[in-house]
């Protein structure tokens, strides 16, 4: 599926100074985001052969600080291809022809891991909501009373063009109170806001580089519980040697195994520098960052005049925003105006969403204070430009107010 197929015109004519060539670009789209200096000098090191002891020990560290990230008790898997694969592959790997899936639908992702789940599972049941709200943990559990035969639920944690958070927490709750093995799509939010992959006690959590760790697309990230792990030996239909299985990438890391087929070699390397910065800077901290950057933008696109999609402004991301752009604007002139003459990429515009909602994406390195600012000055130009009442002022004004006052930053400092 492609949640961001609205592309901008190849000759999107540019101030000077913002090519794609020259930057400066502000990437604040959902992923990939801009990487930070160490992230990219960890791709441009020197390529190592991947069964060289080297690499095989930064491959064995980049398991160890992912599974720290994951705050989990066994090794996690790390599948080559972007996020999709992963989820592609965890729905052939692990659906057995005997199974019923509970697909929960908020979202584009939600309906596309339902379409995948339909390939593979004996029966597929859909809880599906409007894409501006989010999935009631009480109605997983009233249709987890009425089939009580499912075996596996599936459900987006914030299902990015909508910029909402389904509560997995709770539902969560709800899936191990049933004994179904639980699938998470928590791409858009891992690293960028909490996700309790152990507390979740979740099947498998699906999770990526390239969005809040700041990394570059290339790899899915996996936790696979214990009993995932049993489900999926037990499925005589799940793909080895394929790109396709989980299994084929159990266990690598150990010495006495090998990779199946050569693993991205810069990718890795790239992730273990992601990994390390977010642990260092601390996972709290990372957090914080993305939900006052959050908070930042909301206030700024609300002074802007563009609502949010949000039927319920409690169900919005710390990761990502999704606005609704006037029914007048040109989706496609609005976002090639603002890249072309701001360096400043926005994504938005999906059918699915009725083609009017527009993502400013605050996630990894594009978390930051100055962002929401960027993004406002851009987005309310282009919009004045396109004949829409922008106040582009309001909006910064915003921006700065929802940062803390002096005595609070004084405060929290000493
Ligand atoms: C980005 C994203 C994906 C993965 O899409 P890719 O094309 O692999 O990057 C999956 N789920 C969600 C919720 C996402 O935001």
């Amino acid at each position: 599926m492609r949640a961001d197929r609205c592309d901008l015109p190849d000759e999107v004519v540019g101030h000077p100074g913002t090519s794609a060539v020259t930057g400066p670009v502000f990437t604040l789209a959902p992923g990939p985001v801009g990487a930070t200096a160490p992230t990219l000098a960890a791709m441009a090191a020197p390529l190592l052969h991947h069964l060289d002891p080297a690499f095989r020990r930064l491959y064995a560290e980049t398991l160890a600080l992912l599974q720290e990230a994951f705050g989990t008790q066994s090794a996690p898997v790390l599948l080559p291809g972007e996020a999709v694969v992963g989820l592609e592959a965890t729905a052939a790997s692990l659906i057995r022809q005997d199974d019923v899936v509970l697909c929960l639908i908020s979202g584009p992702y939600g309906a596309a891991f339902a379409a995948l789940a339909r390939r593979y599972a004996a029966d597929v049941v859909e809880v599906g909501v409007p894409y501006d709200a989010v999935v009631p943990p009480q109605d997983v559990a009233a249709a987890l009373d009425r089939r009580p035969d499912v075996t596996i639920v599936s459900a987006v944690h914030c299902d990015t063009p909508a910029g909402t958070v389904n509560d997995i927490d709770q539902i969560a709750r709800v899936v191990a109170d049933h004994g179904a093995l639980l699938v998470v799509d928590a791409v858009a939010t891992f690293a960028g806001s909490p996700c309790d992959v152990a507390g979740w006690r979740a099947g498998v959590v699906v999770a990526a580089p390239q969005k809040c760790l700041g990394g570059p697309p290339g790899l899915a990230l996996l936790h696979v519980s214990d009993d995932a792990w049993r489900h999926m030996a037990g499925n005589s239909r799940a793909p080895r040697s394929s790109v396709l299985s989980v299994l084929d990438w159990r266990d690598v890391a150990e010495p006495t195994r090998s990779f199946p087929y050569t693993p991205p070699v810069p990718e890795i390397a790239a992730l273990h520098a992601c990994l390390r910065q977010y642990l260092a800077e601390g996972p709290a901290a990372v957090w914080a960052r993305h939900s006052a950057a959050a908070r930042a933008v909301r206030a700024g696109t609300g002074a802007l005049g563009l609502p949010l999609w949000a039927a319920d402004p409690a169900t919005c991301s710390d990761t990502v925003t999704a606005v609704r752009v006037p029914a007048g604007i040109d989706m496609a002139r609005l976002r090639a105006l603002a890249r072309g003459q701001a360096g400043v990429m926005l994504s938005g515009g999906q059918p699915e969403l009725g083609g009017q909602v527009l993502q400013i994406a605050h996630m990894g390195p594009s978390a930051y204070p100055l962002s929401p600012v960027i993004a406002v000055t851009a987005l309310g130009q282009a919009l004045r430009w396109l004949g829409a009442d922008a106040d582009v002022g309001g909006g910064v004004e915003a921006v700065l107010a929802s940062w803390p006052a002096l005595d609070q930053i004084e405060s929290s400092s000493t």
